[in-house]
This record gives C-alpha cells, sequence and structure tokens, in this order.
C-alpha cells in the first residue's frame, strides 16, 4: 500500500510539475484573460503567466513550458503586434522558466540573482522527503541577463512594474511583481490555489519564509488589488490572507509537535493535519506537506547543501 502510494504521489508530483519530455503539451491551449488594465493573464500548463501589454511592448511574468513556448507567442499576438521586451522569471522552477531560451532572443531576462544561479547549476527541488524533481543545468540562453538582490522595477506602459524579492519562501529565489497603475500582482509561487503548496526546501524554501513573504507583501498591497497566483484562478487579498492563516496554524501544530518531541512519522500516524484536509491534493497530500513543515522546521534537506544567499 505504502509503495504504491509513494508510486502515485510520484506520478502525481511530476504531472504538476512535468519535465517537458514526459508530457504530452500539442493539446495544451493558452487561455488569455485581461485581468485589469493593461495586465493579462494567460493558463496553458505550468505556472501564470502575467503580461503587461501597451505602447511600449510586452512584458511577461513567467513563461511555462519550452515546448509551449510558440503558442505562448502566438497568444501574445493576439493581444498585440507590439514586440515582448523584457521577461520577469518570479523563481527558477521549470514550469516557469522553460520558454526562457526561446523569449530571451526579444528581451532581456530578469530574475533575482538565485534564480540564475539555480538555472545555470541546476537544482534539486523537493520537500526534503517524498517530492524531488531534478533540475538540470540550462544553456545560456535561458539564464537571465539582469538580475538583482532586493527589487527591481521596470518603467513601461505607463506602468512602474516592481519585482520585489522576499527571502527562502516557495524558493529562495521568489519575487512578487506588483502592477501598481492596474491594480494587479502576481505572486508566483508564493501563493497558489491548488491547496496546500509546494515548499521547495531543497532549493532553499521555507515554511517561515513563504508566511513572511506572504504577509510583507499583502502589507504592501492595496485591499482591492487583483491577485494572479502562481498556479489557478484570479484571486483577492482575503484568498491570500485564507492561505496564509492556514500555513500558520499548520506550522504551529508541526512546531506544538517537536515541542512534544514528536518524530515525523508518529505526526503522520496522528494526522496533526487533518484539520485541513480540504486543502491535501493530488500534488501535495496532507504526508507531503507535513514532512515539508517537519524538515523546513527542523532544517533537514535532501541536496547537497549549495549555499545561494
Ligand atoms: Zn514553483
Amino acid at each position: 500500500m505504502r509503495i504504491i502510494f509513494r508510486v502515485v504521489m510520484q506520478v502525481f508530483f511530476l504531472a504538476s510539475f512535468c519535465l517537458a519530455q514526459d508530457h504530452d503539451f500539442s493539446k495544451v491551449e493558452i487561455k488569455v484573460t485581461r485581468v485589469a488594465g493593461s495586465v493579462y493573464m494567460l493558463q496553458g500548463a505550468g505556472g501564470n503567466i502575467g503580461a503587461c501589454v501597451g505602447e511600449d511592448g510586452i512584458v511577461v511574468v513567467d513563461d511555462q513550458y519550452a515546448p509551449l513556448a510558440e503558442k505562448i507567442q502566438a497568444a501574445l499576438k493576439g493581444i498585440t503586434d507590439k514586440p515582448v521586451r523584457f521577461i520577469i522569471n518570479t523563481h527558477y522552477h521549470l514550469d516557469h522558466t522553460g520558454g526562457n531560451e526561446f523569449f530571451q532572443k526579444q528581451g532581456p531576462i530578469i530574475a533575482h540573482d538565485n534564480v540564475r544561479k539555480r538555472l545555470e547549476e541546476g537544482s534539486a527541488a523537493g520537500n526534503g522527503a517524498s517530492m524531488h524533481v531534478e533540475h538540470k543545468p540550462q544553456p545560456k540562453g535561458a539564464l537571465p541577463i539582469i538580475t538583482f538582490d532586493h527589487e527591481v522595477t521596470v518603467h513601461l506602459n505607463g506602468e512602474d512594474i516592481r519585482a520585489l524579492h522576499f527571502p527562502a519562501g516557495h524558493t529562495d529565489g521568489d519575487s512578487v511583481i506588483y502592477f501598481p497603475k492596474a491594480n494587479v500582482v502576481h505572486m508566483g509561487d508564493d501563493f497558489v490555489t491548488y491547496g496546500f503548496p509546494f515548499i521547495d526546501v531543497d532549493g532553499g524554501g521555507s515554511i517561515d519564509g513563504m508566511i513572511s513573504g506572504v504577509e510583507g507583501a499583502i502589507a504592501q498591497l492595496p485591499a482591492d488589488v487583483k491577485v494572479i497566483p502562481g498556479h489557478g484562478p484570479i484571486s483577492n487579498l482575503d484568498d491570500v490572507r485564507a492561505y496564509v492563516k492556514m500555513l500558520k496554524d499548520t506550522r504551529a501544530v508541526v512546531q506544538d509537535g517537536l515541542r512534544k518531541q514528536m518524530t515525523l512519522e508518529q505526526m503522520k500516524e496522528k494526522k496533526v493535519l487533518d484539520p485541513w484536509k480540504k486543502y491535501s491534493g493530488d500534488f501535495v497530500s496532507e504526508d507531503a506537506f507535513l514532512e515539508t513543515l517537519y524538515n523546513s522546521l527542523t532544517g533537514q534537506k535532501n541536496s547537497k547543501f549549495i549555499k545561494h544567499n
């Protein structure tokens, strides 16, 4: 039973976060939604794409998988004939950066320093336990040409598009992208709607950083901002607050277990996250999230330690 469960987990993990060669992208269609003002959301497979479109051209946030790049390009052409000027990566995962090499021929990619490092060196993404996806080193053309440590602003289309880095959340290179004039924010994978989030503990992410990052973002955003999650439909700040509450409540339960010197296996047997089981999903199950919290709070990692920030 346990072995079957692990195999199923692995399949789901790869399905949600799939390696290009394992997935049939031919049937994927790119859906375009206008979020507000100059900002659009594109959905295909992988992370949500943001696009700021205007007289100066297009600023793209994330680019999904390499085999979808031409479809994404065609969807952008459906909005405007203007060129792609810049691409911003919210983090290094291959479901957000796969189109980098294709799009960087049109405009430079901007990302946090650690995104470039992890794309260049390759990285083991995982929760320190059952979830694990190897990211191979990427070719030079896919590496962000412009990197920053704290924040950067792109002034185009009458917008002041701000990329704000929050440390050690979903990964160690996350940025939240805020479009003040349109009143839209792209949260990257620090906020997702598929249930318990994946936290890349092996890639420098942590539960504490994810909570403080999302709370830090909320503090800087207007109450009525429209929220593009890393994955899922357009949301609002109440959705984000409910998500942070779940993160804090589940963290507290595991911290309590650690104070009582419970092992991971004991917490699994006791099903300490059962009150939040509606968040248990195909991608991150209750047990997988428990492993994530446990490994994050106790500092356990699977990958060889690479110091990135
Ligand atoms: Zn991600």
